[in-house]
């Protein structure tokens, strides 16, 4: 449909930005449900974010997703921020409002919603669960599990420090028992597992390590699923291991789409759904994405 000049207006900063998928999906709620509204792709160099972001404002905008790498800096521009925000220093939502701008991270919700429609809502009640990966998708996964009751989070990194850093800033986590190790502790903690949740960057579309699976996805209990937030490729290396040995694979996209949700009712006032037609669309366009 075309746009009147009340249009509501929001976007997705990112640099580069052409790789995100927020543009499309944004774009196939605003048609679904025919809302006068336009959400743009914005390519912004870090030096020039807080400049950007002011302009949006003054322009009129709603607000604006973050991609990377503003994920942190777009956290400390904001005037107030939402408790997960500041449990991860770090926001994908900016909303722009009469007090300011707010700073907000839906990926913690994002995720939770992603493994509720998998797992059931007590999927993950009193289990134990492995995240591999300590940077900001980490953090997202481990409140994520920790909102869903997980009674363990073992937190395995490649580098030591990066993961003990998460531990130490994430603190108490209600009933949830955090601990932190490398890699190489996979075989001694998979057998134990609900879940495991890979939040590294292996196995993305262009990662150098190469194509086997970043773990032995074999080690897990047969009743075991495996996430990977991971979603270019769709079905990567661990997700495919994962389907052999029987386990139940969630892929990315969940989290994409749920994370999504917020900032589009935020900026549209409409909360949309995540349907089989979304989902379809996105498999489309990652298929086609060079
Ligand atoms: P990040 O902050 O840069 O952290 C990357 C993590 O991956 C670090 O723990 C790093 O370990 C580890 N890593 C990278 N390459 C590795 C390899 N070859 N082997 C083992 N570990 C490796 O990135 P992020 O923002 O957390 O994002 C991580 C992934 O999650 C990305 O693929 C991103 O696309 C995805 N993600 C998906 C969604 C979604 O909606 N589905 C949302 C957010 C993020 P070191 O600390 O040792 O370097």
């Amino acid at each position: 449909m075309t746009r009147s000049g009340a249009a509501r207006l929001a976007g997705v900063i990112g640099w580069p930005v052409a790789h995100s998928l927020s543009p499309r999906l944004h774009g196939f709620w605003l048609e679904a449900y025919g809302i006068d509204g336009a959400y743009v792709p914005l390519a912004v160099e870090p030096h020039a974010l807080a400049k950007v972001v002011d302009s949006l404002k003054e322009a009129g905008f709603r607000g604006a997703n973050l991609t990377i790498p503003h994920k942190v800096a777009a956290f400390a521009l904001a005037d107030h921020c939402d408790d997960t925000a500041r449990k991860l220093g770090a926001a994908n939502l900016l909303v722009f409002d009469r007090d300011g701008i707010e700073a907000r991270n839906t990926d913690v919700e994002g995720l939770g919603a992603s493994l509720v429609a998998a797992l059931g809502d007590d999927g993950l009640k009193g289990a134990r669960v492995v995240v591999l990966g300590a940077g900001g998708a980490a953090r997202a996964a481990v409140l994520a599990c920790a909102q869903l009751k997980a009674k363990g989070i073992s937190v395995l990194n490649r580098s030591t420090s990066r993961a003990e850093q998460l531990v130490r800033e994430l603190g108490s986590l209600g009933e949830a028992a955090i601990e932190c190790a490398t890699l190489e502790h996979w075989p001694a903690i998979a057998p134990g597992a609900r879940l495991a949740i890979n939040a590294t960057s292996a196995g993305m579309k262009g990662d150098t390590a190469g194509n086997a699976p970043l773990v032995r996805v074999e080690l897990l209990p047969r009743e075991a699923a495996v996430c990977d937030l991971v979603y270019n490729p769709l079905e990567t290396p661990l997700l495919a291991a994962a389907r052999k040995a029987g386990l139940v694979a969630i892929d990315g996209l969940g989290m994409l789409m749920h994370q999504a949700v917020p900032s589009f009712e935020i900026f549209f006032g409409l909360r949309p759904d995540v349907t089989p037609a979304l989902r379809a669309h996105l498999e489309i366009v990652l298929r086609h994405a060079g």
